[in-house]
């Protein structure tokens, strides 16, 4: 039996905004990991953090993620370079040894704004890349993390679990602290509704105590933040499908997906900064492609 470890929240203050997007210390019997490493972009604000907790960059020898878009691992290259092992999704290995395809791909997505989002991301040396797959178990730092494949938002998914705890990078949606609004994350290409759909029932079905979204902190209560991102996904999913259907083009899709979801946050509450805090943390027009894709390849069969 593992001892209870020591769970810190590091903010990486992603760009300049408060409690948007996390890297987790856990302290186990026999020392510190991180879950997540942020992009490349917060690696100094990530290393502050770290000292402030008392920990210099050199006694992290594990660090998981995940999974590898860039502000759950784009600094991952660099751990590994340190002398790290990084534990990633067998798909995702690969990516983190040989970035290129990985940035083209967002480069895609972020076009000129992909430097000042995310930083410089450089190759993991492979012998520090230890692929992981479905119910491994990870001894590290004494502790025992189960790794639960849980595609949806990404193929190369994995929640980690640590006794009743799950860390469920972008598995579980997005929750800001003190907003409350649960959000789903639907990038493309990967983004898949069954498949995520399955994936939440598999973590309500382990009715966790608590879990850990990257998008950001602590929430409590697992069970209700779960079944409210599984609606929240089949709402928006047919929202969108139906404009599809309408014959509307992206940019009025866009533009109705924006105006419903400020209508959500006011109706929930949410200030006008609240809402651009969650667009930080989840750009709309980037759940609008991906759900558009999805609709798309599953009309061509
Ligand atoms: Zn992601």
């Amino acid at each position: 039996m593992s001892e209870k470890p020591k769970i810190h929240v590091l903010d990486l203050n992603f760009q300049g905004i408060a409690e948007v997007t996390a890297v987790y210390l856990i302290v186990g019997p026999d020392g510190p990991i991180l879950i997540e490493t942020g992009p490349g972009s917060t690696l100094n604000t990530l290393l502050s953090q770290l000292r402030r907790h008392g920990f210099a960059p050199e006694q992290i020898k594990h660090v998981l993620v995940t999974h590898i878009h860039l502000d759950h691992a784009g600094a991952a290259g660099w751990w590994a370079q340190q002398g790290a092992q990084i534990y990633v999704h067998s798909f995702g290995a690969r990516h983190l040894i040989a970035p290129e395809k990985l940035l083209a791909s967002a480069q895609r997505i972020y076009g000129d704004k992909m430097d000042s989002l995310w930083g410089e991301m450089v190759p993991a040396p492979a012998e520090k890349v230890t692929e992981v797959f479905d119910n491994d178990v990870l001894a590290v730092a004494g502790l025992k993390i189960t790794a639960l494949e849980t595609p949806g938002h990404a193929r190369h998914h994995h929640v980690f679990v640590i006794g009743d705890v799950a860390f469920t990078g972008d598995a579980a949606g997005v929750h800001l602290p003190g907003f409350g609004l649960p959000d789903i994350p639907t990038p493309p290409p990967e983004f898949d509704l069954e498949a995520w759909e399955s994936t939440l029932d598999r973590l309500l079905a382990h009715n966790f105590s608590a879990i850990y979204p990257t998008h950001f902190g602590l929430v409590a209560d697992a069970q209700a933040h779960l079944l409210a991102v599984k609606g929240v996904m089949q709402d928006t999913a047919v929202f969108i499908q139906t404009q599809m259907q309408a014959g509307l083009d992206r940019e009025a899709i866009l533009a109705a997906h924006e105006n419903r979801f400020a209508n959500r946050a006011r109706t929930a509450g949410l200030s006008e900064e609240a809402i651009v805090h969650y667009a930080a943390a989840n750009p709309l027009y980037m759940s609008v492609d991906g759900i558009m894709r999805y609709w798309q390849k599953r009309a061509q069969g």
